[in-house]
């Protein structure tokens, strides 16, 4: 069996040095959290509200806590005190609400918008022209307390090699050229534990890898 640290070893040795790992840890015990954080780990990511507030609460404070899950405006509030980066950001409403509750706390939380790559219906996310909008609109230089740093997409569950390594040009050609117009814009966050390295080869700066560290999760 490999524990989490030999996990953990065995990919940040696989990760370019300029590759960001954020360790998906949703369903794991603080236990397994700690093992990870112990081998160095300091980047943790979680996709529900409550579960990771709870570990913020456990765990030593100089963890980066990013939320990679959807985000309902309404419970924005019990994170904004310490949400280093929240992934799926897809409205500008969204946005407004992040702003607001960081100004509470006289932060600035980063943000990452989701475009849509998958063509599965269910993905949450943001068409190109959509996540344009809110880049160029005329409110996001009103919001102090956000940073939108990037774009994080979420390919197609598929075995198609093909489809998902067209699913990561899309977005890092996308990504390349409104980089080239906000410099600002710095993270491109793709690739999961088992096409991160399609993703890498695309572009990709932040991959969030899960299962691959922590093993498979149950979600009894
Ligand atoms: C769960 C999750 C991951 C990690 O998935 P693994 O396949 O376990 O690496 C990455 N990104 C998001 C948005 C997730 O919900």
């Amino acid at each position: 069996m490999n524990s989490i640290e030999q996990n953990l070893v065995r990919i940040k040795k696989s990760l370019p040095e300029e590759i960001t790992l954020v360790a998906v840890s949703k369903t794991k015990p603080v236990s397994d959290l700690m093992e990870a954080y112990n081998a160095g780990q300091r980047i943790f990511g979680e996709n529900k509200i409550q579960e990771m507030t709870q570990k913020w609460e456990e765990m030593p404070k100089d963890i980066s806590w990013h939320m990679i899950g959807h985000v309902q405006t309404n419970k924005v509030k019990y994170m904004a005190a310490y949400v280093d980066t929240i992934h799926a950001v897809d409205s500008l409403k969204l946005l407004k609400e992040i702003n607001k509750q960081a100004a509470k706390h006289n932060r600035v939380i980063k943000c990452l918008l989701q475009i849509k790559i998958a063509k599965e219906e269910s993905k949450f996310g943001l068409n190109e022209i959509d996540a344009l909008d809110i880049l160029n609109s005329e409110e996001i230089g009103t919001l102090k307390n956000v940073d939108i740093i990037g774009f994080m997409g979420m390919a197609t569950f598929t075995e198609d090699q093909k489809q998902i390594e067209n699913e990561f040009e899309k977005i890092y050609s996308f990504f390349e050229i409104q980089k080239s117009k906000n410099t600002k814009l710095t993270t491109l966050s793709t690739g999961m534990s088992g096409d991160y390295k399609l993703a890498i080869k695309n572009g990709s700066t932040m991959v969030r890898i899960g299962s691959s560290i922590f093993g498979i999760r149950n979600y009894n």
